[in-house]
């Protein structure tokens, strides 16, 4: 099964915004096997519009449709997949029902016509419901082939794609089950890992198959069975996990969450433990608290975080004592132990995760040399630390710490 991704918004095409949206899709129809051909950007031009359709049609069976079903006159892609269509435009009284309820909740000014508009659809289209936005989806077939049109938003658009696109695809299709699991690996290079389970990956059952994601640190070891009997091929995924674990038993953290992050995994732990935890940052800036507030529920667990980036700060905010400083170079094992006590006991947590270093490009405030990263991890009674060695790429040095720091406290 073939699918063509579209995008549509002048903004795209002017490096404004990044296309993030085909690539979330592309992830989600290669889970369910629809392998993506090609995706194309194009401009709120009607004709270019029209001729992406045309292509698209005469290559696959699956055209996914972004972005342009906003109220404003640059947003056409409505108008225009009704021309495709030989279609018109016909009132959905459910969607305004939508619309006129999300007016009330976000108590917005009155409706406008062009409001109303939105719930304009063409006659042929079925429609898929966005409670999150104003914008329906909209689903189109042609013979075996299907159109669909999301709004451009991303979250709107990923909710639709899960709730509505994936499973009306797999009914219409008949599309097999794909089960795909993917281990977190830290510690270990990939051809390190490679050699280490090379018997196991070479006994696999043709159905299974094995991917290595390397980044930053790690390695996602992905492996990804399909067939049409769900219960064997979820007993073979899991007899394999089993093998595979003994092989890599120090290096293995967990698995990666629904939603990609190991941070999840960690709040999880810490949620089940009931137990809480603080964050200082320098070079980390608060990306470690943000990895952790951006999932639903870390109020249970995450106490707060300090980004105490000035050396100064980390005197007068946290509390660490200038002597260790003076005596050590803020980018140091000392200076990054006493950020975490510090920052345990100002939050009165369990756990307290810092970071302090030289992210680059140049030496800055520390003697340490461009890529020197401390992390220290601390509880009520221990604390310990450990030194990286991040390169010399600054975004690169900042991610890769924010994972040790997450490596560290799986640990
Ligand atoms: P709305 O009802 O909000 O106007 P829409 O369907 O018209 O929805 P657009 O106006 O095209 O959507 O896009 C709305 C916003 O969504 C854009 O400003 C942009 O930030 C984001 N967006 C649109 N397309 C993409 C994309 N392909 N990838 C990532 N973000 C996108
Ligand atoms: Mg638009």
């Amino acid at each position: 099964m073939l699918a063509e991704i579209i995008t549509i918004g002048d903004e795209l095409l002017i490096g404004q915004v990044i296309d993030t949206n085909s690539a979330f899709i592309a992830k989600e129809l290669n889970k369910i096997g629809v392998s993506v051909y090609q995706i194309t950007s194009v401009q709120d031009d009607k004709n270019h519009i029209l001729t992406a359709f045309k292509d698209a049609e005469s290559r696959v069976d699956i055209i996914i449709i972004t972005g342009g079903l906003g109220p404003t006159k640059d947003d056409i892609t409505k108008k225009t997949i009704s021309e495709y269509f030989n279609d018109t435009l016909v009132l959905d009284e459910s969607v305004l029902k939508n619309i006129e309820n999300i007016w009330k909740q976000h108590l917005r000014q009155t409706l406008l016509q062009v409001n109303k508009d939105q719930a304009l659809v063409p006659s042929k289209a079925k429609v898929l419901m966005n409670i999150h936005g104003t914008a329906p989806g909209m689903w189109l077939e042609k013979g075996e082939k299907v159109f669909v049109s999301l709004p451009g938003v991303p979250y709107e658009m990923k909710a639709l794609i899960q709730s509505e696109v994936l499973p009306k695809l797999t009914r219409k299709y008949h599309l097999p089950f794909i089960l795909h699991k993917t281990l977190l690996v830290y510690g270990l290079g990939e051809s390190t890992l490679a050699d280490k389970i090379e018997s196991w990956e070479d006994a696999l059952p043709s159905f299974v198959k094995l991917a290595y994601l390397p980044d930053l640190g790690r390695v996602r070891l992905r492996l990804s069975a399909k067939g049409f009997d769900k219960e064997k091929i979820t007993l073979e995924v899991q007899k394999q996990i089993d093998a595979v674990l003994p092989l890599i038993k120090d290096h293995f953290v967990g698995f990666e969450d629904e939603d990609g992050a190991v941070e999840s995994i960690i709040a999880k732990q810490l949620t089940a433990l009931g137990q809480t935890l603080a964050v200082a940052e320098s070079c980390t800036g608060g990306k470690i608290a943000e990895r952790f507030t951006s999932h639903a529920g870390a109020s249970n667990y995450f106490k707060g975080s300090v980004v105490s980036y000035a050396t100064d700060s980390k005197i007068k905010v946290l509390g660490v004592s200038k002597d260790i400083i003076e005596d050590n170079s803020v980018v140091s094992y000392q200076v990054a132990e006493a950020m975490a006590k510090q920052v345990l006991q100002l939050f009165n947590s369990d756990y307290a995760i810092a970071t302090t270093g030289n992210a680059g490009p140049t030496k800055g405030d520390s003697a340490a040399e461009v890529g020197t990263v401390f992390i220290a991890i601390a509880t009520k009674t221990e604390v310990y630390s450990e030194k990286f060695m991040l390169g010399n790429h600054r975004a690169k040095v900042i991610n890769k710490a924010v994972n040790k720091a997450f490596e560290m406290l799986l640990k």
